[in-house]
């Protein structure tokens, strides 16, 4: 898999038709890192395998990646979600970018049109972060618009390493689905008292916010203080107040990736908080974010004349 990455990335860089390449590398210690590859010979710095699990969708707003020029980013189902949400919110046009999908079957695809992602994204399976990229068996590759993808074969097994994502991981998407139906079927004081005793946890240190590809405000709300919305210090309230801000900003848009639980240094499972919101808003409006839609609707900032409630009108 990794081979076959490396030469489709040598070949988007070699036909020049974009000027990095934003995907997963060796770090320290068995830690995977993002690599921000920029010429041919160093695409042999790009790996894929089940540790590949950080969401790269969050470098495509930052402005020191986007002085780099046209990227090409490394994708895994959760990753094309986010990046049709991104399209959705218009934070990203046809032409922006390249996508080197990967699914969870191996199969490598090039979309250079995020329509296209947008469909591939609906044909494939729910939300609910990403399963483990499949170890064995047939695995193609396949562009979706660039010529410079002929298909390929190239079955190869991925690095035999313990996967975070794994079905005995805290945080595989059965156990995110299971732990949602869970959380959902306590009554309400209940389930309070577990976020409340979860958001105790918190240091505030953003690192949440700071893995979310969803979160790109420049400035934060948490970062104003004139006014100060939510209190600097890590108390009770002050906690309280940021968890149920950044629920409710990430109402509906959540793509459900993991990366924020991922990221918390104090395992704060505050995904299935933004999971469990992405659920109520299909629910109540029928909207699921990381889905290209001809209609793109937003519950939280958009009404209907016909809404059944009529206190804003
Ligand atoms: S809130 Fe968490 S799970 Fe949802 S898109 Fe952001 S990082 Fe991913
Ligand atoms: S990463 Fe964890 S500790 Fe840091 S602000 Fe987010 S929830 Fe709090």
């Amino acid at each position: 898999m990794t081979e076959q990455l490396q030469q489709q990335a040598r070949k988007l860089l070699d036909d020049q038709e974009v000027n990095l390449i934003i995907g997963y590398g060796e770090g320290s210690a068995r830690a995977v890192r993002a690599v921000f590859v920029r010429s041919p010979e160093e695409t042999e710095k790009l790996i894929l395998d089940e540790r590949c699990t950080a969401n790269l969708a969050v470098y495509l707003n930052k402005k020191e990646i986007r002085a780099l020029g046209k990227p090409a980013i490394v994708a895994r189902p959760s990753v094309q979600r986010s990046i049709v949400q991104l399209a959705v919110e218009n934070q990203l046009a046809n032409g922006d970018i390249t996508v080197i999908g990967i699914d969870d079957d191996g199969t490598l695809t090039l979309f250079s049109d995020l329509d296209k992602l947008g469909e591939h994204v609906l044909a494939q399976a729910p939300l609910r972060g990403d399963s483990p990229i499949a170890s064995s068996g047939s695995r193609s590759a396949s562009s979706e618009a660039s010529s410079s993808g002929e298909a390929s074969s190239s079955p190869e097994s991925s690095a035999s390493t313990e996967s975070p994502h794994s079905p005995e991981s805290p945080h595989s998407p059965e156990m995110d689905e299971e732990r949602v139906r869970k959380l959902s079927s306590l009554p309400m004081e209940e389930r309070f008292a577990f976020w409340m005793s979860e958001f105790a946890e918190c240091l505030k240190c953003y690192a949440c916010r700071a893995a979310c590809p969803l979160c790109y405000c420049e400035r934060c709300t948490v970062d104003c203080n004139q006014p100060q919305w939510v209190s600097v210090p890590a108390h009770p309230l002050g906690n309280l107040e940021w968890h149920v801000m950044r629920a409710m900003h990430l109402a509906g848009r959540c793509t459900e990736c993991g990366a924020c639980y991922d990221a918390c240094p104090v395992d704060i499972p505050l995904h299935l908080l933004t999971q469990k919101m992405h659920d109520n808003m299909e629910e109540a409006f029928g909207t699921s974010s990381g889905e290209k839609k001809d209609k793109p609707v937003f519950p939280l900032n958009s009404f209907r004349p016909d809404d059944k409630e009529d206190f804003f009108r």
